[in-house]
């Protein structure tokens, strides 16, 4: 039962935590167990290998933190983090250089914590919608001969703006100095959502959170570990207790594999959603994304937009933005940064975003995420990551139409799901396991 009920299923859109398979649902819905029976490492020994393959690494080490990314309200800024902590306490010390990138909220949240943990934050900050400025962080490294600077910070995917970083770029920078700063990846909103590979892009540590595109319940973080990272571990002086990897490698070694009490119930969970993952082909989940993305920004030929105040309809005969087909405009600036989880929808200064989420949901049992912080009020978000397909975005678009209306801005109906609808019916392949 709904704690506040509504009909029908319950569109969930919000760019995580995401809709949760029935397999899972069903996968986790058992009795506790001992930890310390045979049973529960052989399983953690087999999820830990295959967890590997979402990041793209056969180096790495996986740990499987009961955690979340951040744990705190989002206004607040007072976060503990998990997998971010974990990530940057085991490999660096108090007063290490970091650069990092300000380009939304979940960047901004990740400075003030490795502020919070006494490192030097170089933060090289763009307009919300903007991508990572990669430019600035070649001429840092580039003027760096000293090697001062111990690690670079950067979210993949920043899920307030809808704008994906290249990380590629990042390592090619790094190895065009041939500089040794080790490189942390956020990847709470990309990985096994967005093309990730952590061994191709020498990434040192990266992590996500279960509520993403693994599509289960919050509460563990994963985090992955390469070799750099490891030895890092040995000379890093910050303060470690909860997250300390070295508690969980000793427990590796002895093939028990669990410093303290896992939730049996996300173990089991973790596996489905990893046998899910696999059955439909990591690179097949990944095109879904894509495809989904597309349709949600997709090229409409013919739209009839009315704008409020002009009051006249207008043809547009150029390809457009699904979100243009409504006349407004993607947050993220750049087709180069476009996300493939998440879209953040301007809207026009006389709307109130958050409305339209809180309307989204009152109506038509639709959940959109809320702009946050400088970006409060002024977008709104699909989001499309995890376990989601085809019909249930025509859904959401749908429904965005018909609030869009709600709240006094005349999109055509159908006019995005039309859109939408047209690009997937030429693009959406026969369902793998189906063929
Ligand atoms: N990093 C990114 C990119 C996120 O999108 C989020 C949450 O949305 C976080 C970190 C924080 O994760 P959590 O809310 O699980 O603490």
């Amino acid at each position: 039962m709904d704690y506040v009920y509504g009909p029908g299923r319950n569109h969930l859109f919000v760019p995580g935590p995401v809709n949760i398979p029935e397999q899972v649902i069903r996968a986790m819905s058992r009795n506790n167990e001992d930890y310390r029976s045979p049973a529960i490492p052989a399983m953690t020994k087999t999820l830990l290998e295959d967890v590997k393959k979402i990041f793209k690494t056969t180096s790495g080490t996986p740990f499987l933190i009961p955690t979340t990314g951040r744990c705190s309200d989002i206004s607040s800024l007072q976060i503990g983090t998990g997998a971010w902590e974990s990530a940057l306490t085991n490999t660096l010390s108090p007063g290490d250089r970091i650069v990092s990138f300000l380009i939304g909220q979940f960047s901004l949240l990740w400075i003030d914590q490795q502020k919070r943990l006494n490192f030097n934050v170089d933060v090289v900050e763009s307009d919300w919608g903007q991508g990572a400025n990669l430019d600035i962080l070649a001429s840092k490294i580039a003027a760096d001969s000293s090697h001062t600077i111990k690690a670079i910070c950067i979210v993949h995917n920043e899920t307030a703006t809808g704008v994906t970083n290249n990380l590629a770029t990042v390592r090619k920078i790094l190895d065009h100095y041939q500089h040794p700063a080790l490189f942390l990846v956020d990847g709470v909103s990309s990985i096994c959502a967005l093309d990730f590979r952590m061994d191709e892009w020498g990434i040192d540590v990266a992590l996500t959170g279960s509520q993403k595109a693994l599509s289960l319940p919050t509460g563990m973080g994963i985090v992955c570990a390469g070799p750099k990272a490891l030895e890092a571990t040995k000379t890093a002086k910050s303060v470690r207790v909860f997250f300390d990897w070295n508690d969980y490698l000793k427990f590796y070694k002895l093939g028990t594999y669990w410093p303290y009490t896992p939730s049996i119930q996300l173990l089991y969970g973790l596996r489905a959603a990893l046998d899910l993952i696999f059955e439909e082909g990591l690179d097949n989940v990944i095109a879904r994304h894509g495809r989904l993305a597309k349709a949600t920004r997709q090229l409409a030929f013919s739209i009839v937009i009315v704008y409020p105040s002009l009051r006249f309809i207008l043809f547009a005969w150029k390809p457009r933005l699904a979100v243009e087909a409504w006349g407004l405009k993607n947050c993220t600036q750049k087709e180069e940064w476009f996300s493939d989880t998440v879209t953040a929808v301007v809207v026009p200064s006389h709307i109130d975003s958050s409305e339209i989420v809180r309307r989204a949901w009152k109506r038509y049992n639709l959940s959109l995420g809320l702009g946050l912080n400088k970006v409060a009020g002024k977008v709104f978000r699909i989001g499309h990551l995890g376990h989601l397909n085809e019909l249930q975005l025509l859904g959401c678009l749908a429904g965005v139409e018909m609030v869009l209306n709600d709240v006094g801005y005349p999109a055509k109906l159908g006019s995005g799901v039309a859109a939408a609808s047209a690009y997937l019916q030429n693009s959406t392949p026969l369902i793998p396991s189906r063929i």
